[in-house]
């Protein structure tokens, strides 16, 4: 609903338009690029074209109305471009801020970007390593209970779109079951079960192939994918006017640009927040979409060790917290894929607002005081 195009002039793309891969990086790639060939096929090449937005999915819609003969302009708020792929270096290595795995290598596009950007691709199993046996039985009964309670749910496709993914779980949980929640639900989708429907865990295809890290800058995948395309950065757009035959794009320092068409590929928040506005107003299919699409919160701290003081070849860590079951339920191995002494915690939903209440000295405590936990169990 919200890909569908205004006027042939106006057109919305980016991983919340993605039908099979949403919310993730190969989504906005792939979604740039259909929206790409549907403008190619729609209207001759020549034409002007202001893309607003240099993330994945802009970078690769701009690239490729490019390549088909249109005159591309990209509009970028930020000082920098990737959008959220944001590859920072920590320890010498790169720190994904943003994403950090290809998620299903069959069929994406990212595997040939990261091979054409001379960057390596290391396979990422999910395989879990609790920091003791009995936190390992807890945590894989959890799961069982949890996927049994999904499986459980036989409603219709349309009662799935307006019951409560949480309805179908127990209401007293276990800290294994509480931890497979956020595991399972709350990291994947940045939402708890409250906050979902229980169609929101159907959508999307399947992520065949396996999935993987990069031992190197993601961004540099879209970068190189893009070439020398003109992106104005430090330039937000503030309003879209479609009215006439061609559109009008304003900045937020008051000028203006023109362009036959207009590709906005900003994330859902920004347009659930109103922070561009259109004249004239959206019609009531893409405003339906703004406004019944959420975006949610998945928060990652990155902390850098003298030395490796874990299982130095695991992939990730599970711990299920005594006292908050789902807080710091997982930790990404740095030296599995990256070499380095670096362990990289993530939180999602409601944990994760939490934290972002918190200063910066609190988050470390509580994750350093979490791997203690962690590391005087293990013995
Ligand atoms: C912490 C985190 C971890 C993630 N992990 C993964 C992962 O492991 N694997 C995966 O596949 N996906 C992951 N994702 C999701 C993935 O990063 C996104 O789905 C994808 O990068 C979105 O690309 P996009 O081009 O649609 O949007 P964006 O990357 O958000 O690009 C939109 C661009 O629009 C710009 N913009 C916004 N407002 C304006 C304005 N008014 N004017 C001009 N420009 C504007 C923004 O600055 C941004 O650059 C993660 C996301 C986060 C936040």
């Amino acid at each position: 609903m919200l890909a569908e195009p205004v006027a042939d002039r106006l057109f919305f793309t980016g991983e919340a338009t993605a039908i099979s891969y949403p919310s993730t990086v190969r989504g906005a790639v792939e979604s740039g690029i259909r929206t790409a060939g549907e403008i190619g096929s729609g209207s001759g090449p020549g034409r002007s074209v202001i893309v607003i937005g240099a993330g994945a999915s802009g970078l690769a819609c701009a690239r490729k109305l490019t390549d088909d003969g249109f005159e591309v302009t990209v509009l970028e708020m930020r000082d920098q471009v990737g959008g959220r792929v944001r590859s920072e270096e920590l320890d010498g290595v790169p720190a994904e801020l943003g994403a950090s795995w290809i998620q299903g290598l069959t069929g994406s596009p990212l595997v040939g970007m990261a091979k054409d950007a001379g960057v390596e691709i290391v396979p990422f199993d999910f395989e879990f390593d609790f920091v003791n046996p009995e936190q390992r039985r807890a945590g894989l009964a959890g799961e069982a209970q949890m996927n049994k309670a999904f499986r459980s749910y036989d409603g219709s496709r349309a009662q799935a779109a307006v019951d409560p993914l949480s309805d179908s779980l127990p209401d007293r949980r276990t800290p294994g079951l509480q931890w497979a929640i956020t595991y399972d639900v709350s990291q994947e989708y940045g939402a708890d079960p409250e906050e979902l429907s229980v169609l929101a865990t159907w959508e999307g295809g399947s992520y065949g192939g396996g999935d993987a890290l990069l031992a190197g800058n993601y961004a540099d995948l879209l970068t190189t994918a893009a070439g020398d395309l003109p992106v104005q950065t430090s330039t937000a757009v503030v309003s879209v006017n479609h009215s006439g035959d061609g559109v009008v794009v304003g900045t937020v320092d008051g000028g203006s640009l023109s362009s036959d068409l207009v590709v906005v590929t900003v994330p859902i928040g920004v347009l659930k927040a109103g922070s561009i506005s259109f004249e004239p107003e959206l019609p009531a299919v893409n405003q339906q979409a703004i406004d019944a699409l959420g975006a949610g919160v998945l928060d990652k701290l990155w902390l850098a060790f003298d030395e490796v003081f874990w299982e130095p070849h695991a992939e990730m860590f599970q711990w299920i917290d005594p006292d908050r079951p789902g807080l710091w339920a997982e930790w990404i191995n740095g030296n599995h894929y990256l070499g380095k002494p670096l362990l990289m915690g993530l939180n999602g939903g409601s944990q994760a607002a939490d934290l972002s209440n918190w200063s910066d000295e609190e988050v470390l405590r509580s994750g350093m005081s979490t791997l203690e936990a962690m590391y005087n169990l293990a013995g």
